[in-house]
């Protein structure tokens, strides 16, 4: 497995690979990896020649500084693991190789309000912070295949509208991959590591309640839906729902009533501690976003 830090050394080489007319997969990721990461480096493995990993944990997404400082950091596991799976490269920049000057920071991305809801709502800047490092690392890595997981649905979204809007030149196919879970029906997460034993048995409750949502999608409500979703999160827990949406999987607008010729997906983000969230979503009609 090749390692790369510098930027311009990996796009020469990967030029060198295109021009023998192999396809290159790229997977995106902060690090601190789990199966679900792993299963985005199997897929790129299963379609691509080559297959590049980057690990940044990216400062400009992070709207909360404490989350960002305690963001897990597993660099030499991280490495045996895709080591292990026979990735071909990894690049994992410094700071000024992504940002090369302050200027950089300061693009804004216009993102069709798809950044305004849900998570953009609760995290003012983050979707614009996404959007810069996934143009500059597909610009670095020129793949063929970019993998996404599911799990983040509304980055899927909003990187779709970058890569259409911004980036067509580059002429990437984005691939969504499903949900890993643990046993108990948490979605894995990096930030899964940070919890307490208490805070992790009380979040398998996040999934049981989305499942049950979907369960419910077939004959209830979408406020009966919502307020079921939100008390039994809230019951015996120390979890807080920060929002609870059923919403249009490709537009991300609200669903108000059950619409069943809509896509839609339920997606919900929990209050661990004033530093953890927690974000999660199901699938309530078959999509092919
Ligand atoms: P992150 O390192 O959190 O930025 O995630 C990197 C990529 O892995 C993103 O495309 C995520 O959506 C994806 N990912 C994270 N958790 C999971 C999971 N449990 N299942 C599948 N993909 C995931």
């Amino acid at each position: 497995m090749k390692r790369f830090s510098e930027a311009k050394a990996i796009t020469d080489y990967i030029k060198s690979i295109k021009k023998q007319n192999k396809t290159v997969g790229f997977v995106p990721t902060m690090g601190a990896l789990h199966d679900g990461h792993l299963s985005l480096v199997e897929n790129a493995l299963q379609d691509c020649d080559f297959v590049v990993v980057s690990i940044f944990v990216n400062p400009t997404q992070f709207n909360n500084e404490a989350d960002l400082k305690k963001y897990p950091k597993t660099i030499d596991a991280d490495l045996e693991l895709l080591r292990k799976k026979s990735v071909d490269a990894v690049f994992i920049p410094e700071y000024s190789e992504i940002y090369p000057d302050e200027s950089s920071t300061q693009v804004r991305f216009e993102l069709g309000n798809l950044d305004k809801v849900m998570e953009g709502k609760y995290r003012q800047g983050h979707f614009n912070g996404v959007a810069m490092v996934v143009k500059r690392l597909f610009e670095i890595t020129l793949p063929d295949k970019a993998y996404f997981g599911q799990k983040d649905i509304q980055q899927f979204v909003v990187v779709n509208y970058l890569n259409n809007k911004y980036l067509q030149h580059l002429n990437i196919e984005l691939v969504k991959c499903p949900i890993l879970r643990e046993s108990d029906g948490l979605a894995m997460s990096s930030r899964n590591r940070l919890l307490t034993k208490e805070q992790r048995k009380e979040s398998a409750r996040i999934s049981k309640a989305l499942f049950e949502a979907q369960k419910m999608y077939e004959n209830c409500s979408i406020q009966n839906i919502e307020n079921f979703v939100k008390n039994d999160i809230h019951e015996n827990t120390k979890l807080q729902v920060e929002y609870f949406e059923i919403v249009n999987a490709e537009s991300l607008q609200k669903i108000e009533n059950n619409d069943k010729s809509q896509p839609a997906v339920a997606c919900i983000a929990v209050i661990v501690t004033d530093s953890l969230r927690l974000i999660d979503n199901v699938l309530l009609s078959p999509i092919n976003a």
